[in-house]
C-alpha cells in the first residue's frame, strides 16, 4: 500500500488499534486515520480500540467514540495497527489483529521487525503521524485530521526539538497548521499543561534523582510508596524522563516506576552516543535510539544496576 486511498471503494469493516499506554502519537494517529477514512470511505464502519488515554486528547474529533472494552467481534476486513512495534504492545486488541482478513502496520519504531502482513515502517520519520500523512492525499486532509496528526508529531518530537525532527517533519507540521491545527492550543493543552499531581510527581522524581557512572547517567524511581503519598497514578509520570535528560553533562537518563505484579516500567532517553533501543530490546522492550522503554520483572534496585551496567558497556566502547 502506497496510499490509504488504495483501499477498495467498498471496504466494509475496519479496525484501528495502537499500543498499550497510548501516547500522543498513538492517539493522534489512530484518530487521524479514522477521521481520514470518514472522508474517503464514508460508508465503511471504523472502530478504534485503545486503552484509556489522557483527557487532554478529548478535543480531537472521535476521541469519545474510541472503544476501551474488547467484546468478541466478527473478523474485521482490514486491521490497521499504528505506532506499535510488536504484537505484545497491542495488548488485548491483538485478537482483532490476528483474525482480520487484511493486516496493515504503520509505524516508525526502529525495533519493529515487521510482524504484520503489510508493513509500512519508517524509522527515520519523527512519528507515526508523519508516516500516516505521507500515505494521505493532502486534498482530503481536513481540520479534524490535521489536529490529530499535528498532536502526534508534537508529542513524539517533544515539540519539534528531538533529533527526529527533520525538514520534512516541519514541512508537514506547517501544512497541518494551514489545514487548521492550532499550535498554541495543541501544544499547551496536550504537552506543557501539568496537573498539580503531575508537578508533585516531577518534584519527587527530581528531588530523589541520583547521578551514576561519574555523572554520565541520571536515574530516578517513583515507588509504590510515592504513588500512595502523592495520590498519583502512572499516568501522571509523562515527561519526567525528559526533564532528567536535560541535566547538564548526562549521556543518558533512566526513569523507573513500580508497576503491578512485581514489575517496573523503565523509560530511557539518550543525549549522545548511547543507543537506548538496544538496551530496551534486551529487556523485552523497544523504541528508538534516543527514546526507548521496557517493562521488567524484579526490584528497581537490581533493574537499575543491570541497566546502568549496559550503559557503562556502551560508554566504554
Ligand atoms: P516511553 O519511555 O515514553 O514510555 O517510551 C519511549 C519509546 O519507547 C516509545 O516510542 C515507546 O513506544 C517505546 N517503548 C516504551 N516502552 C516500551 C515497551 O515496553 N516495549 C516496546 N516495544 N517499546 C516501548
Ligand atoms: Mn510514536
Amino acid at each position: 500500500m502506497k496510499k490509504i486511498d488504495e483501499l477498495p471503494e467498498n471496504v466494509g469493516r475496519i479496525v484501528i488499534a495502537g499500543h498499550i499506554h497510548p501516547d500522543g502519537d498513538c492517539v493522534g494517529s489512530c484518530l487521524g486515520l479514522k477521521n481520514y477514512l470518514s472522508v474517503i470511505r464514508p460508508r465503511a464502519q471504523v472502530d478504534i480500540y485503545l486503552e484509556k488515554f489522557s483527557e487532554d486528547f478529548g478535543f480531537l474529533q472521535g476521541a469519545g467514540e474510541v472503544c476501551h472494552e474488547l467484546p468478541e467481534r466478527e473478523p474485521y476486513d482490514v486491521a490497521f495497527v499504528l505506532d506499535c512495534s510488536d504484537t505484545e504492545r497491542l495488548g488485548d486488541a491483538v485478537k482483532y489483529f490476528t483474525t482480520a482478513k487484511r493486516r496493515i502496520c504503520i509505524d516508525h519504531h526502529i525495533t519493529n521487525e515487521g510482524f504484520s502482513d503489510e508493513n509500512i515502517i519508517c524509522p527515520d520519520a519523527s512519528s507515526t503521524c508523519e508516516v500516516l500523512y505521507s500515505l494521505m492525499e493532502d486534498s482530503f486532509v481536513n481540520r479534524a485530521v490535521a489536529e490529530c496528526l499535528y498532536t502526534g508529531i508534537v508529542h513524539d518530537t517533544g515539540v519539534f526539538k528531538h533529533s527526529n525532527t527533520k525538514e520534512e517533519t516541519m514541512r508537514i507540521a506547517g501544512r497541518l497548521i494551514t489545514k487548521g491545527a492550532d499550535p498554541s492550543y495543541i501544544i499547551d493543552e496536550t504537552f506543557y499543561k501539568k496537573t498539580f499531581a503531575q508537578n508533585k510527581a516531577l518534584a519527587r522524581a527530581l528531588d530523589t534523582a541520583e547521578l551514576w557512572l561519574d555523572g554520565a547517567v541520571i536515574g530516578s524511581v517513583i515507588t509504590e510508596k510515592d504513588f500512595e503519598e502523592l495520590g498519583i497514578g502512572s499516568g501522571d509520570l509523562d515527561g519526567i524522563v525528559d526533564q532528567l535528560r536535560v541535566t547538564d553533562g548526562v549521556e543518558a537518563a533512566v526513569f523507573l516506576y513500580e508497576a503491578p505484579e512485581g514489575k517496573c516500567k523503565v523509560s530511557m532517553r539518550a543525549n549522545g552516543s548511547v543507543d537506548v533501543s538496544r538496551i530496551a530490546r534486551e529487556f523485552g522492550g523497544g523504541g528508538h535510539v534516543k527514546a526507548a522503554g521496557c517493562t521488567v520483572s524484579g526490584g528497581w534496585r537490581e533493574i537499575i544496576d543491570q541497566i546502568a551496567g549496559r550503559i557503562a558497556e556502551q560508554l566504554e566502547h
